[in-house]
């Protein structure tokens, strides 16, 4: 049955993250034909809306605030209460980014609904949409179907597939408003840690590295490695507790979740909580001396070796294919 369907867009450091467009497709197999809103809440978002209507909304709608440009919890959820006022819709999709994570369960509690969280799947079998969400630390999935109320899920960065891009797209972009009084708490300064250009969460390619890696110098390989490729570096819990790396890239169960197309873990043993954030990767390349390492178990390639042989010998032989 057609449904209307708002899929909430994340703004971070000016971007449209790429999370949002992949909202949009897990909000149009939910809409089944009905019609998705995309929703952004910040400054200046009228690229980001044109953005969001060639990869797949209908229309979009924006609250402009300058309390909106960093997530915080009360704007946020104020915010989208109002949106969801509103519009009524019968289906709501947000990213399941660390806002997302936050800002869900309240939203949930407003609709009085459910809410199927980390999200990997999203597909139509007759009039139910399945959700397929990992389990116990990624080692199994189960599938889930909304049988009552709003069909509300949070989505993994990386995992539904965005529409494809039509730049001939147009859809109505209509400002809302959102103003927001009586917070409890406002954000004075956003101090960052570099992680180096690729958003982790969201990267294709990680060069992880672990204890094995031995120091922060130790890092400049992986770093050179992860450059070649595109990609982001990650680490594991033990090269964070040695002080080689900020916890900000530490990859785990209490660290992020990634699942990138392409996870390659150097100097890292392969520690169940380590998979927990990992292990769900699309190809996984495991570079380790010990060839018993755990690591071996989840890896599509191993290779058994001294990382530091044999990761500037896979950047020189990529940067030759690159040229
Ligand atoms: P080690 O286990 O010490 O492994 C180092 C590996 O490097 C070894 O396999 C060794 O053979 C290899 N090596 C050494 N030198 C080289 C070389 N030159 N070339 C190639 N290989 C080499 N861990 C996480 O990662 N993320 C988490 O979120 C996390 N959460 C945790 C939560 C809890 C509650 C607990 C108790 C633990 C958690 N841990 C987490 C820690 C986890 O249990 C492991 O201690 C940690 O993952 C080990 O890190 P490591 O693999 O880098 O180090």
């Amino acid at each position: 049955m057609a449904k209307k369907v708002l899929a909430l867009g994340e703004v971070k450091d000016g971007e449209l993250r790429n999370v949002s467009f992949e909202a949009i497709g897990a909000a149009q197999t939910i809409a089944d034909g009905g019609e998705v809103v995309g929703v952004l809440f910040g400054e200046n978002l009228q690229a980001h809306a044109e953005a969001m209507i060639q990869n797949g909304a209908d229309r979009v709608l924006i609250g402009e605030s300058s309390e909106l440009n960093v997530y915080v919890t009360d704007a946020y959820t104020q915010a989208l209460s109002k949106v969801l006022d509103e519009e009524s819709p019968e289906g709501l999709v947000i990213p399941h980014t660390s806002a997302g994570k936050d800002l869900a369960p309240r939203i949930a509690e407003k609709l009085n609904s459910g809410l199927v969280s980390d999200v990997v799947g999203v597909e139509q079998a007759g009039d139910e949409i399945i959700f397929t969400r990992p389990i116990y630390s990624g080692k199994a999935f189960e599938q889930k179907s909304v049988t009552e109320g709003t069909v509300f899920a949070t989505i993994r960065p990386n995992n539904v597939a965005a529409p494809a891009k039509d730049e001939s797209r147009s859809g109505d972009i209509t400002a809302v408003d959102v103003s927001i009084s009586d917070l409890r708490t406002t954000i004075k300064d956003v101090v960052k840690k570099s992680t180096g250009g690729v958003d982790l969460s969201e990267a294709k390619v990680i060069v992880a590295g672990g204890r094995g890696v031995k120091s922060a110098e130790g890092f400049k390989p992986l770093e050179e490695l992860a450059d070649v490729l595109g990609g982001a570096v990650g680490a594991s819990r033990g090269a964070c507790d040695a002080e080689y790396c900020d916890y900000s890239l530490q990859i785990g169960q209490t660290g992020k979740v990634v699942t990138p197309d392409l996870y390659i873990a150097a100097g890292i043993s392969g520690a169940i909580q380590h998979l927990a954030g990992m292990s769900n990767s699309k190809v996984i390349v495991a570079i380790n001396k010990d060839p018993e390492a755990p690591i071996f178990e989840v890896a599509d390639y191993g290779i058994v070796g001294d990382l530091f042989d044999v990761i500037p010998l896979l950047t020189e032989e990529l940067k030759k294919v690159k040229t």
